[in-house]
């Protein structure tokens, strides 16, 4: 097999440490020759001293000298780089054939894009992206030649369980799981005091802090539905979602005959991970094997949108088309950050982004700057109410 060069975008967060791991396990395979972080210079120049990349790149400008000066201090012949532009060129250049795309947030549709146009085979983790500008995303894919292949263990276990394109149109429809989160059986009342450290202690996986509070509201499961609808092109009432509290069934697709098909894992993004970097082979990825006999129990209920309306809210916006989904995911991302950071509780998250969603009535959305337009006025919106709630 050829030797793969990989881009790691989003090199220093969860995913990226996940994946590095992965692709330093087959050095006769893969190596990762660009490494972009956001501005934690110095878990950059760590990994950089591991992996040796050709390039490297930070995000925040401000940051280059303390990057430029960190490599050759380490005695590195790796490239300094810094800026958005930078990842993006990078993303679309000669020196990586695949991109993992782990950025988190709106913050990683450009280098996503700017891979997806490239014919990059691209390891899609930034589900952001895809619920900001799917259709243009999946469009440039499509053009290009790009192989997305999604590494959100939900649609990475579909991705895995899909028939040929030839037979689509025997797949009834998709079930994603979800694990319910750490609120998992509360209700509204008791959600309103929990404080950001309980909502990112995640009970089954550990990730970035934004993905785990959205996995508390619930907004991960919706997020995922619209990224779901442009992954697999299924209409909204083909997704299902099943609350399944050990995360160890990722997720099912059930065809015309009555067959459904899972895919079922410890829950590590290594799993998914190792998929998008090999397939159609399979490499090791390091998680153990799945042991049914000590598991025991395979639970499923259904999501409880009372007291997690976000969920909600993200299939009306799916629904509603347009720019609604940039919206719902623009508001999201402040009413989160708010939240971390004690400005807002809990509960000002899902009625945060209502708010939003009812001031930005969706516009058609068939331009990347209609959509980045809806995206900055859902910020704007969505700052100014949290302010008045704080
Ligand atoms: P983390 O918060 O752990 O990591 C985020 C990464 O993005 C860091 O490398 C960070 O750099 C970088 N970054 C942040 N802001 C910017 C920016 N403006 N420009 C460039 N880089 C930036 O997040 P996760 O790894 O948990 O998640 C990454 C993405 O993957 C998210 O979209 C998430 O939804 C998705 N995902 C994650 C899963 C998981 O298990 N963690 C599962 C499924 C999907 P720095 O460290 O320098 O700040
Ligand atoms: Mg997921």
């Amino acid at each position: 097999t050829a030797l793969r060069n990989v881009a790691v975008l989003g090199a220093t967060g969860s995913i990226g440490t996940s994946a590095l791991d992965v692709i330093a396990r087959h050095p006769d395979r893969l190596r990762a020759t660009v490494l972009a972080g956001g501005s934690n210079v110095d878990a950059l120049l760590a990994l950089c001293v591991r992996h040796r990349p050709t390039h490297a790149v930070i995000a925040e400008t401000s940051r280059y000298a303390a990057l430029r000066d960190g490599l050759s201090a380490a005695g590195l012949d790796t490239q300094a780089h810094a800026g958005n532009e930078a990842i993006d060129a990078l993303a679309a250049g000669d020196d990586c054939d695949t991109v993992i795309a782990a950025i988190v947030g709106a913050a990683g549709l450009s280098s996503t894009l700017a891979a997806a146009r490239a014919g990059k085979r691209l390891l899609l983790a930034n589900k952001e992206s895809l619920v900001l500008a799917g259709e243009l995303l999946m469009r440039a894919a499509r053009e290009s030649g790009a192989r997305i292949i999604p590494i959100d263990s939900e649609h990475n276990a579909i991705f895995q369980c899909l028939p040929d394109e030839a037979n689509r149109e025997t797949l009834r429809r998709i079930v994603l799981t979800a694990s319910g989160g750490p609120f998992r059986g509360w209700c509204r009342e008791d959600l309103a005091a929990v404080t950001p450290a309980q909502a990112v202690a995640h009970p089954r996986w550990s990730m970035g802090p934004k993905i785990s509070a959205d996995s508390a509201t619930l907004m991960n499961k919706g997020l995922e539905v619209i990224e779901a609808h442009h992954l697999f092109g299924m209409p909204p009432d083909r997704i299902e979602v099943l609350v399944h509290p050990q995360s160890l069934v990722h997720s099912l697709v059930e065809f015309v005959d009555g067959s459904t098909l899972a895919q079922l894992g410890l829950p590590d993004m290594r799993t998914a991970l190792a998929v998008g970097l090999a397939w159609p082979q399979r490499i090791e990825s390091g998680v153990e094997r799945l042991d049914l006999l000590t598991q025991r129990r395979l639970d499923f209920e259904a999501p409880d949108l009372d007291a997690f309306p976000c969920l909600a809210l993200a299939f009306r916006a799916l629904r509603a088309g347009g720019t609604a989904p940039a919206v719902l995911n623009a508001a999201n991302e402040i009413a989160v950050s708010a939240f971390l950071q004690g400005r807002v509780g809990f509960l000002a998250i899902p009625a945060l982004v209502e708010e939003v969603l009812a001031a930005l009535p969706p516009q058609t959305a068939d331009t990347l700057d209609t959509l980045l337009d809806a995206d900055a006025q859902a910020r704007r919106i969505a700052s100014k109410v949290a302010a008045t709630m704080t």
